[in-house]
Formats: C-alpha cells, sequence, structure tokens
C-alpha cells in the first residue's frame, strides 16, 4: 500500500531502518531528521493516516517567514522511523548519519486531507526547535525533467518568528543531545542495529533501546567531562569555578571526534 515504495528502495536486511509496517491512524506527530547521505538535507515528516508523509528539504526549515525552502516530496515511511537515529550502512539506499533533530505534534489548520490533494497543506507544530504555524505549497517547478514532487515550506508570521534564522546553530539531537559528528563516530549508532534485532525477537521494546541509547549517550559525557577535568589539572591551568560548572556537552563540542 502507501508503503510500497519505501519497501522497493531497501533491502532489510542490509539497513537498520524500520520494516515497512502501517501504523495506527489517527495520531499526528512530526519528526524532523538530519541526514548527512550524499548530500546534507532535513527530511520533514508528518504522521498522516498510520505513515509518516515525508519531504526532503536541503536547506532544512526555517522559522523566518523570508525563506521559502524547497521541500521535495519523498516516499511515505514507516511511522517507527519516528525515532530513528543512526547510521544507514554504505551501500544502502540513504547511506549516511541520521540524527533526530526536532519531534513533536502538529495540528491541520483545515481539513487535512483535502489540503494535501490541493497542495496546499497548512499547519501548527508543536516541536522542541519548531513552533507556530507554517505551510507546504506544492509548486510547478519550470526545470525540464521535474517529477512534480517540488513543495515550498513557509514559516507563517505569528509570535514564534526568529528572522535570520540560522539552522546550523542547532546541531544536536532532541533524542540524544549528539552532534552529528557524535553520531557518526558514535559506536552507539552501530549498536543501534544490534539492540533491533534483540527487539524483534521480542525480549525488548523499541523504549528500551532509546533509554540505553540515552543512557550511553551519558555516560559518555561524564567520560568526556571526567577526562577533560583531568586534562586541565595536568596543564596547572588555574581551575575556577566557572570552569568547573561547563556543561560536558560544552566541553564535548570542543573535543576531537572520536575516529569510529
Ligand atoms: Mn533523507
Amino acid at each position: 500500500m502507501a508503503l510500497e515504495e519505501y519497501k522497493r528502495k531497501r533491502d532489510f536486511k542490509q539497513t537498520p531502518e524500520p520494516p515497512p509496517k502501517i501504523g495506527k491512524p489517527g495520531q499526528r506527530r512530526f519528526v524532523v531528521q538530519k541526514h548527512r547521505a550524499t548530500r546534507l538535507h532535513y527530511d520533514f515528516r508528518l504522521e498522516m493516516d498510520g505513515v509518516l508523509k515525508s519531504w526532503a528539504v536541503p536547506k532544512g526549515p526555517s522559522l523566518d517567514p523570508a525563506d521559502k525552502r524547497l521541500a521535495m516530496q519523498v516516499e511515505d515511511h514507516p511511522v517507527s522511523y519516528f525515532d530513528f537515529e543512526g547510521t544507514i550502512p554504505e551501500g544502502n539506499y540513504g547511506a549516511g548519519t541520521v540524527m533526530v533533530w526536532d519531534v513533536g505534534t502538529w495540528e491541520p489548520e483545515g481539513s487535512a486531507h483535502e489540503m494535501m490533494a490541493k497542495g496546499d497543506l497548512k499547519f501548527r507544530l508543536d516541536g522542541q526547535k519548531l513552533k507556530g504555524s507554517f505551510a507546504l505549497i506544492h509548486i510547478k517547478s519550470r526545470k525540464p525533467g521535474s517529477k512534480g514532487t517540488e513543495w515550498l515550506l513557509i514559516k507563517h508570521r505569528d509570535a514564534y518568528v526568529q528572522s535570520g534564522y540560522d539552522i546550523d546553530k542547532y546541531d544536536k539531537s532532541v533524542l540524544t543531545g549528539r552532534t552529528m559528528t557524535e553520531i557518526a563516530g558514535d559506536a552507539g549508532s552501530a549498536e543501534w542495529t544490534s539492540s533491533k534485532k534483540v527487539a524483534g525477537r521480542g525480549t525488548s521494546s523499541k523504549n528500551d533501546w532509546l533509554a540505553d541509547s540515552i543512557a550511553k549517550a551519558d555516560a559518555k559525557k561524564a567520560r568526556a567531562a571526567r577526562k577533560s577535568a583531568a586534562v586541565k589539572t595536568a596543564t596547572a591551568k588555574p581551575v575556577t569555578k566557572k570552569s568547573v560548572a561547563v556543561p560536558a556537552r560544552a566541553i564535548k563540542k570542543n573535543s576531537k571526534p572520536r575516529k569510529a
């Protein structure tokens, strides 16, 4: 049905991505995934009729109404893609690092089905990074060979507008607090595959994986903080109260990425 194309593009023996299963209808969550594939882009997904309607947004969403972001509609994704963060192995469709950049709920401003059919979808987002009213507008591209999949993602004027919004300032996962570099170089990403296999046998649940993943990220941060504190002591820099209070995350950002 709606996930045929998703299924056709992937080999589920090779990729840690979730299988093409239709979810419960009636839920309205959204997720934005930062995806470093052949080219960096953001995948914008709205839960509708048990699947995630999906658009690839090369420059990512913006809270500045002046930004009209090109959004290429892609195949529907299964709702279990909602919390997929990790690495799609080389040789697979979409190979590269995936971060859960934002999650939340969405509310159509009108009939979702009618607006989708018309190619003029107005909605509100209540996420951790994205909030307020937006529109997705289907456009007719003048480009020769256009597949007709071009839409524009535009922020409406409201209390959540941020002029000059710079998406690069927000390179942190809402699930694990990790940067793209940390996800790419993290053993935790590879472990996603094995955890998922365990889940498939019914001995663990997805939430267990999530808790496990967050615990691992926290442990890593703590290790980095200890290491950094040790370095500070060794170089005999005066340790002020302020430097001790620097959060692990800030320290981590400046440390060298670990080789995979
Ligand atoms: Mn993608």
